[in-house]
């Protein structure tokens, strides 16, 4: 059976609630064996790590969405540390920028982004990056810092990419690749070295094709597995082994 990771996902959010174990098994007969939960609000980073330490093979990682970019004050940023420091913790995330609502202002966004990073290179922990319309602002403030990490849900042009990986950054393939209409990133997968590239949920949102629309869970990695494999020509298995050896490696899984 191929073995994959979901370097992204929400078994910390309330949709999760009744289930998470269940959903988590399945996940494992599927092949999924690792997943890393992802906060993105100081509630939802303390239920991603009480959730990993409960399931085996999940992960967590901790930060504030820009969304919330306004709650990252210096008790936000001193609580993040302290979660970190649990051994279940190996990302900071998810942090960035967020243009296309703009729920917070986008110089707090920028500010929060920099205060999250700072705490990421003390820690030394790669970043789990979330980005929407804001890709060269993005770009320009990590081309500042020797961080690495995922540009996760990655939605942005060819030329972002590939300034992406030209500093180190992996890029995250979710069910968005399954839609017809995902041209733009259709021709990013087939561009960017498979190197580049990690597999990813962000359960329970952007189920892939055929759940497009319900309640998407870890189980489903192996449908966006096969969408990159016929993208790149290469079996599921090869797809499966490389980004499974990526996530290890990016994120120290053991
Ligand atoms: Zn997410």
């Amino acid at each position: 059976m191929n073995i994959w990771t979901d370097t992204h996902c929400h078994l910390n959010h309330p949709d999760f609630a009744a289930d998470a174990p269940q959903v988590w098994e399945r996940a494992r007969q599927a092949g999924v064996r690792s997943a890393i939960i992802v906060g993105y609000d100081l509630a939802s980073s303390d239920a991603a790590v009480q959730t990993a330490q409960r399931l085996e093979g999940c992960w967590a990682s901790v930060g504030i969405h820009p969304h919330d970019a306004v709650q990252c004050n210096r008790d936000a940023l001193l609580r993040l540390r302290q979660l970190a420091s649990q051994p279940s913790v190996v990302a900071i995330g998810e942090i960035g920028l967020d243009y296309y609502r703009n729920l917070s202002p986008r110089d707090v966004q920028q500010q929060a982004s920099e205060e999250q990073i700072g705490l990421a290179l003390d820690l030394r922990l790669p970043a789990i990056i979330h980005c929407r319309d804001a890709y060269d602002d993005l770009l320009d403030i990590l081309a500042r810092y020797p961080l690495r990490g995922v540009l996760h849900c990655f939605s942005g042009e060819v030329h972002h990419a590939q300034r992406a990986v030209e500093m180190g950054w992996y890029l995250g393939i979710g069910g968005v690749i399954t839609f017809k209409n995902a041209h733009t990133l259709r021709e990013v997968v087939q561009q960017i070295p498979l190197r580049y590239l990690l597999l990813e949920t962000d359960a329970p949102y952007l189920a892939p094709t055929p759940h497009r629309g319900r309640r998407n869970e870890p189980s489903y990695i192996p449908l966006i597995g096969a969408q990159v494999a016929a993208i790149k020509g290469e079996t599921p298995e090869q797809i499966a082994t490389e980004t499974t050896r990526h996530a290890s490696e990016l994120f120290g899984l053991r």
